[in-house]
C-alpha cells in the first residue's frame, strides 16, 4: 500500500533525536513513499522567536535529502507550530519566511507558557483541565494560517500518562462540536495521530468519534501522521490511522504540497504502490 507519514520530528527538534537521513532510509524501509517533517516552533515569553528552531538549517536538510532520494521518497517541508495564535506575530512571520508545503498547529502550552503536558489530571481538576484545553484549541482554530490541527484530543495522552482516560467528545460535546465547526468553515483540516497507540492512550489522536464527528459535520481534510521523533517509529501504524480514516467514512487521504491540499482516494492507494515499485 501506498503509505505517507504527515508528523515526523527530526533531531532539528529537540525532543527528537534521529537525523532527517535515518528518518528517511526508515521510511523507504516501512514502503512510506511521502513524508512531512514537521520540527516544532515552540514560542515561550522569553524566547518568541524560539531560535533553537533553524528553519533554513531544516530546509536545506531537505533539500539535500530530496535530491538523495529522489524516485523513492517524497519530502515535504513542514513544521508543527505550537499554540500559533498566542504567538501570531512570530508564528505568521515564520510561515511567511519559509516555503512551507504542510504547517500544523498544535495546542502544547496555554497563556503563561504553561504546558498541558505539565497538569495533575489525577487530582479532583480534571475536568476543569479538559476545558481549559478545549477553551485554548478554541482559540487557536481561529488563528488560520495552519493546514491542519495536531493531536485534536492530546489531553488524553497526558491524562493516561496518569491512568485517568480521557473522552472530549463524551464529557464536551458542545465544545468538541464547535471547534470541529470552525475548522471546517475556514477549510481547514485534522490529523489522525498515531502516537497514541504507541503510548497506551488507547487510540489514535483523534479516535474513531471526533474523526467521525468531523466527517458527519462537513469536513474533508484527514492527514495521517505517526508523530515520530525517532526513526524506529517513522510509518508506525499509518495503516490503521488510514483504516479509521475509512471506517469514518472518508474515501481520501489528505497529503499537501506548497500548502495545496491534495486528495488521495483510499482505495486507490493499493494500485498505486503496485505501478509505483513496478
Ligand atoms: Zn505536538
Ligand atoms: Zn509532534
Amino acid at each position: 500500500m501506498y503509505l505517507m507519514d504527515y508528523h515526523i520530528h527530526t533531531n532539528r527538534s529537540t525532543d527528537a533525536k534521529s537525523s532527517l537521513d535515518e528518518v528517511c532510509m526508515a521510511a523507504i524501509e516501512k514502503n512510506v513513499k511521502d513524508i512531512a517533517i514537521t520540527d516544532h516552533f515552540e514560542p515561550i515569553k522569553k524566547d518568541p522567536d524560539y531560535k533553537i528552531y533553524d528553519a533554513e538549517a531544516c530546509m536545506e536538510d531537505i533539500r539535500k535529502a530530496r535530491e538523495k532520494y529522489k524516485g523513492f521518497l517524497t519530502i515535504k517541508f513542514g513544521v508543527e507550530l505550537g499554540h500559533p495564535h498566542l504567538y501570531p506575530e512570530h508564528s505568521e512571520r515564520l510561515i511567511r519566511q519559509y516555503p512551507y508545503d504542510f504547517v500544523i498547529a498544535s495546542g502544547h502550552k496555554m497563556p503563561k507558557d504553561i504546558d498541558f503536558s505539565e497538569v495533575d489530571y489525577a487530582g479532583s481538576d480534571l475536568a476543569k483541565h479538559c476545558e481549559k484545553y478545549l477553551a485554548n484549541l478554541k482559540e487557536l482554530v481561529l488563528w488560520e494560517h495552519y493546514d491542519c490541527v495536531g493531536h485534536f484530543d492530546l489531553v488524553k495522552r497526558y491524562a493516561a500518562r496518569q491512568g485517568i482516560q480521557v473522552n472530549l467528545l463524551r464529557f464536551f460535546p458542545e465544545q468538541v462540536d464547535e471547534i470541529l465547526k470552525t475548522i471546517i468553515k475556514l477549510n481547514k483540516g485534522i490529523e489522525i495521530n498515531t502516537s497514541g497507540l504507541r503510548q497506551n492512550t488507547g487510540g489514535c489522536l483523534p479516535d474513531y468519534d471526533i474523526i467521525k464527528r468531523y466527517k458527519d459535520l462537513g469536513g474533508t481534510f484527514i492527514t495521517v501522521g505517526s508523530d515520530a521523533h525517532s526513526s524506529e517509529d517513522v510509518g508506525e501504524d499509518i495503516c490503521q490511522g488510514i483504516c479509521l480514516t475509512r471506517a469514518a467514512g472518508f474515501d481520501y487521504i489528505t497529503v499537501y504540497d506548497q500548502r495545496m491540499p491534495i486528495l488521495m482516494p483510499i482505495r486507490k492507494l493499493h494500485e498505486k504502490s503496485q505501478k509505483e515499485s513496478a
